[in-house]
């Protein structure tokens, strides 16, 4: 396991940033912590860090302990700060060799610098100062540094906000790229963002766990409801319906056809298909409805 957090809690003065937090990060995934403004995220990214510590709770980040072996967890995770604090006035490949020279990289630092330089596209940008550059660009040096010890676990926290939608689409793509041989998290609080990049998706407000799953699970959560819209051949009255099981409610949207929700997110396209067989009426069409991962956001985190 590459990050093993244990019933974390985090207290601000008298306010509960973090409310007995759980989770895990296999090798090799791409988490998204995902979560409107204050929700957290920013809180457990800085105590599985070491920036700051949980008031109760563990942290394991390849299997190292956050109290007892800081110095092991910073070596193997690279950390991209909220808002990406940077020295305008260096140089790229100067910050980048500062940089370096706290991993104590050594002989390794001019390599390092190259590669790193080729892997975020910072050929045509390295010999600027950092202020020199665009938002997106600023957003490379921010992953280059932060990737520059070759950590197991890169932590990105909001590494898209503020991008134009093609820097957007660069540094996403440029992420999934590292994440092909690496462990992220990152967090976000744009749905499309982890649909676009991660495997899975975690969700929190209110410092608490919402949703944990994978993203391609995530539109099957509708609070244990399931939505189904059907057209039949003929008009069929509310209460003939009602024979049907699992029916929490039932709107008829015109003549013939009707949204179905159940009540315990049972699938029962079967059963109404086996109702129209026994009433001699015929089904036209029959459509799962899938919320889309905005609207299940909204009603997980009630924003
Ligand atoms: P997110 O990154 O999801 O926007 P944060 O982790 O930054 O959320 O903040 C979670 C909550 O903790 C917010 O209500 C925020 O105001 C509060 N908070 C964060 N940092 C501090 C701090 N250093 N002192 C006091 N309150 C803080
Ligand atoms: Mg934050």
């Amino acid at each position: 396991m590459s990050i093993s957090v244990k019933n974390i809690s985090k207290l601000y003065g008298k306010q509960k940033a973090l409310d007995n937090i759980s989770l895990e990060v296999k090798t090799g995934e791409i988490v998204g912590l995902l979560g409107p403004n204050g929700a957290g995220k920013s809180t457990m990214m800085k105590i599985i860090t070491c920036f700051i510590p949980p008031t109760s709770g563990d942290v394991f980040v390849n299997d190292f302990d956050i109290y007892e072996q800081a110095i092991e967890v910073r070596k193997c995770i690279g950390y991209l700060p909220e808002n990406n604090p940077l020295y305008l006035e260096m140089y790229v490949r100067e910050y980048l060799s500062f940089i370096a020279g706290i991993h104590k990289l050594g002989k390794k630092t001019s390599s390092q610098i190259d590669k790193m330089i080729e892997m975020c596209g910072l050929e045509l940008e390295y010999k600027k100062k950092i202020g020199a550059l665009s938002k997106g660009y600023r957003q490379r040096v921010g992953l280059a540094q932060a990737l520059i010890h070759d950590p197991d676990v890169l932590i990105l926290d909001e590494p898209t906000s503020g991008l134009d939608p093609n820097q957007l689409l660069e540094i996403r793509s440029l992420i999934k790229n590292i994440g092909k041989e690496k462990t992220i998290m990152l967090s976000t609080h744009i749905m499309q963002e982890v649909e676009a990049i991660c495997d899975r998706a975690i969700i929190i407000n209110n410092g608490k766990i919402v949703a944990d799953d994978f993203t391609k699970n995530l539109s099957k959560i509708h609070s244990g409801k399931e939505i189904i819209s059907v057209e039949f051949d003929a008009d069929i009255s509310e209460n003939k319906l009602r024979e049907i099981d699992e029916i929490s409610s039932l709107k008829k949207v015109n003549k013939n056809t009707w949204i179905i929700e159940t009540k315990s997110g049972k699938d029962i396209r079967s059963d109404i298909f086996e109702f129209a067989v026994k009433n001699n009426i015929k089904v036209l069409s029959m459509n799962k409805e899938t919320k889309s991962i905005e609207e299940i956001f909204q009603q997980l985190t009630g924003k």
